[in-house]
């Protein structure tokens, strides 16, 4: 059992990671009393903003994590691609929530689909690949088109490229990374499960948004889902549920997933709160982001109920921030900017949400 030390209103808790997740929970947190610190290896990191404190400092920095850590109650993270090992300084300080194992598992793509495949949950095939030799081999026993993936720190399709002729293969550069290899996914459908679960052990989901790509890069999600996904949820559901209860999870956990003709087959999981939650903020009775505030201060959790008949998410990407006075003009539409400095293409700028009332 993870430790179950209630964390009151008025205490500091740590934040690994300085992006707009970390701004968010911190905005959550201010509502309910704590005040929070932002760790990043960043200087202009846009959580320190809303955050009473902030240490500008590199992950495998262990001298400086212990020092944050001593100044917090608490320490969870926003960002997954921090090295699992550094992270005993902080422990040794303060309760990491959600635990290390969580990381672990989840920043390594061939680590996250072996642990939630012997929980019973289904991948598309794949394979570890390190040489050339190595992908022929899996293309040959998978099959193409597929997709080839950086193992470790990719995010927003970062790392990824798709493979629809073997022939097309031989021109990427290898390099060094760890890779792996998956058959390419015939959905119709994406979805994401999204789980907060408390240091007691009790769980609450959030309607499961119906996500929309464009290159890798969510663009929108809407809540509820067609029936087509929706009828697909409960499977992925209780294979989360799987999945925060082996990890002994305290916090908000997402796992995304394909809607198939086989039923949902499983892509990636996030130890954190996620994009596709961003609803949630205006969207359910408690956001993804209190709750995960209330799971790691060990506080009861809130209800996850939608607060319209349903909600829309649209990211704002890149240039697509310049619209702040258009996307005002209409009454109905909730702005979150996310206060980054310059707007570059595919960079994730803020969100806007419109509740069906
Ligand atoms: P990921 O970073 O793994 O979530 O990939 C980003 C997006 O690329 C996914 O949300 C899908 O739209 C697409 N994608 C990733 N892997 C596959 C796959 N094996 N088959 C089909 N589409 C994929």
């Amino acid at each position: 059992m993870s430790d179950s030390t209630i964390i009151p209103p008025g205490e500091t808790i740590g934040i690994l990671g300085g992006g707009q997740l970390g701004r968010m929970i911190a905005l959550a947190a201010a509502q309910l009393g704590y005040r929070c610190h932002i760790y990043a290896p960043e200087h202009d990191a846009i959580g320190a903003d809303v955050s009473a404190a902030f240490t500008q400092g590199r992950f495998d920095d262990t001298a400086a994590l212990a020092a944050f850590a001593a100044t917090c109650a608490v320490v969870t993270y926003e960002f997954e691609n921090v090295a699992a090992e550094p992270l005993a300084a902080i422990e040794a300080h303060a309760p990491l929530r959600p635990p290390a194992r969580a990381l672990q598992v989840a920043q390594d793509r061939a680590s996250e689909k072996l642990f939630v495949e012997q929980l019973g949950g289904r991948p598309a095939p794949w394979a570890a690949v390190d040489t050339r030799a190595e992908l022929h081999a899996a293309m040959a026993r998978i099959g193409v088109p597929g997709v080839l993936k950086t193992r470790r720190d990719g995010y927003d399709g970062k790392g990824q490229w798709r493979i629809m002729t073997p022939a097309s293969a031989d021109v990427i550069d290898l390099d060094d990374a760890a890779l792996i290899y998956e058959g390419f996914v015939t959905f119709f459908g994406e979805f994401s499960v999204i789980v907060a679960r408390g240091t007691d052990g009790a769980m609450v989901f959030w309607d499961s948004a119906h996500n929309e790509h464009n290159e890798g890069i969510l663009g929108k999600s809407t809540v509820p889902a067609p029936a087509d996904i929706a009828a697909q949820v409960p499977e992925a559901r209780a294979l989360a549920a799987k999945v925060a209860d082996a990890l002994d999870y305290v916090g908000v956990l997402t796992l995304e997933f394909f809607a198939t003709a086989d039923g949902p087959v499983f892509n990636e999981m996030a130890p954190r709160v996620h994009n596709s939650g961003h609803w949630t903020i205006e969207g359910a009775l408690t956001s993804q982001f209190e709750n995960h505030v209330r799971a790691i201060c060990g506080l009861p959790l809130g209800a996850t109920t939608l607060a319209a008949r349903g909600a829309v998410m649209d990211n704002l990407i890149g240039d697509a921030a310049h619209d702040w006075a258009k996307i005002l003009s209409d009454p109905a539409n909730h702005l979150h900017l996310y206060g980054k400095a310059a707007a570059r293409p595919g960079r994730k700028m803020g969100h806007v949400t419109r509740l069906v009332l």
